[in-house]
């Protein structure tokens, strides 16, 4: 047909289609076993007071060693586990290893007073009836505390969360364990629903203060935004900092926590463990990379 273009075209097309709906197939399906193939990794990422450049706690982002692919990132494979159900089993032993994780840390005496880690959760591990327990048995069984752990869901999560989200939410807060909105400013979501949500931080999305820099206007915007999240009783965390003039600007406004490849790349526990352990202050001079 002449609305879809030349034969030729067509012919290019329909591989490549079939090809990346084939692969997306395949890694759904290694997904499942990757947990018992102990393909999956932590790295974390420093959450810094944006003045002193004191790390506050590290953030647990998932990577995926594939047998063939080699490193997958999260954006590719959290979707479809998200689509397959994968994600509850791995939800779990990503929560449980950073706990464990964080006993190691402790165990060698190199955690810090007020030292907590942030572990991502999906809307579906949100809904699913058990998350609670989990959390409450995973937090026991590591010796941790609940308020060692900040447990960030994304904002979408919110747009139209059901009762059972609302009651996993509170539950959790009644646990101790601290909620952050992730991605704030990215959702589509009404500000109504900031000052009814049982959370403590908001860490707004870094398409927020990619141009502060640059563009006045987008600064005071922030400055407001920043205002917003504290009129609703919460505090701001802002991520994506990539440049001492970004961290410059939030400092001016009285800000708060937050992180990015300016402070530290997302590193390996070895290297928080010698972060910790040297009470240094980022960013560090020294290169860093995980
Ligand atoms: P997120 O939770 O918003 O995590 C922050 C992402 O931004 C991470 O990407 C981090 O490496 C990246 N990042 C940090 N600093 C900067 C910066 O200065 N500039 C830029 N451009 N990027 C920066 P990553 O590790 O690829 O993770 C992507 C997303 O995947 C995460 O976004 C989170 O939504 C999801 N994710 C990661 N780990 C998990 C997990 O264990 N469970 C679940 N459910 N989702 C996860
Ligand atoms: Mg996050
Ligand atoms: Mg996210
Ligand atoms: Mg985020």
């Amino acid at each position: 047909e002449a609305k879809e273009g030349g034969p030729g075209q067509v012919r290019l097309f329909e591989p490549v289609m079939l090809y990346a709906r084939q692969l997306r197939r395949e890694m759904a399906s290694d997904l499942r076993r990757a947990v018992e193939r102990n393909e999956f990794r932590l790295a974390y990422q420093p959450v810094v007071d944006i003045v002193t450049g004191k790390m506050q706690g590290v953030e647990v982002l998932l990577r995926w060693e594939h047998p063939t692919q080699g490193l997958v990132m999260p954006d590719i494979f959290i979707p479809l586990a998200e689509e397959s159900g994968a994600i509850l089993g791995i939800g779990r032993w990503v929560l449980r290893s950073a706990l464990e994780q964080l006993a190691q840390w402790r165990n060698s005496g190199q955690d810090q007073d007020g030292f907590h880690i942030r572990v991502n959760v999906s809307p579906s591990e949100l809904e699913s009836m058990d998350l609670v327990d989990y959390v409450r048995a995973v937090l026991r069984e590591t010796g941790a505390v609940p308020r060692d752990l900040v447990l960030e869901i994304t904002e979408s999560a919110f747009v139209g969360s059901g009762d059972v989200e609302t009651y996993s939410m509170k539950a959790l807060k009644a646990l101790g364990v601290r909620l952050e909105i992730d991605d704030f400013g990215t959702g589509y979501s009404s500000i109504s629903y900031l000052r009814r949500l049982p959370v403590d931080t908001v860490k707004v999305d870094r398409a927020l203060i990619a141009d502060i820099g640059r563009d006045k206007g987008q600064l005071e915007f922030v400055d407001a935004v920043h205002h917003l999240i504290q009129a609703a009783g919460m505090e701001a965390v802002f991520e994506g900092i990539e440049t001492p003039e970004q961290a410059e600007l939030l400092q001016d406004m009285g800000c708060c926590n937050g992180q990015g490849y300016y402070f530290s790349r997302p590193l390996t526990a070895e290297q928080v463990g010698t972060l910790l352990a040297s009470g240094s202050r980022l960013p560090v001079a020294t290169e860093l990379v995980a």
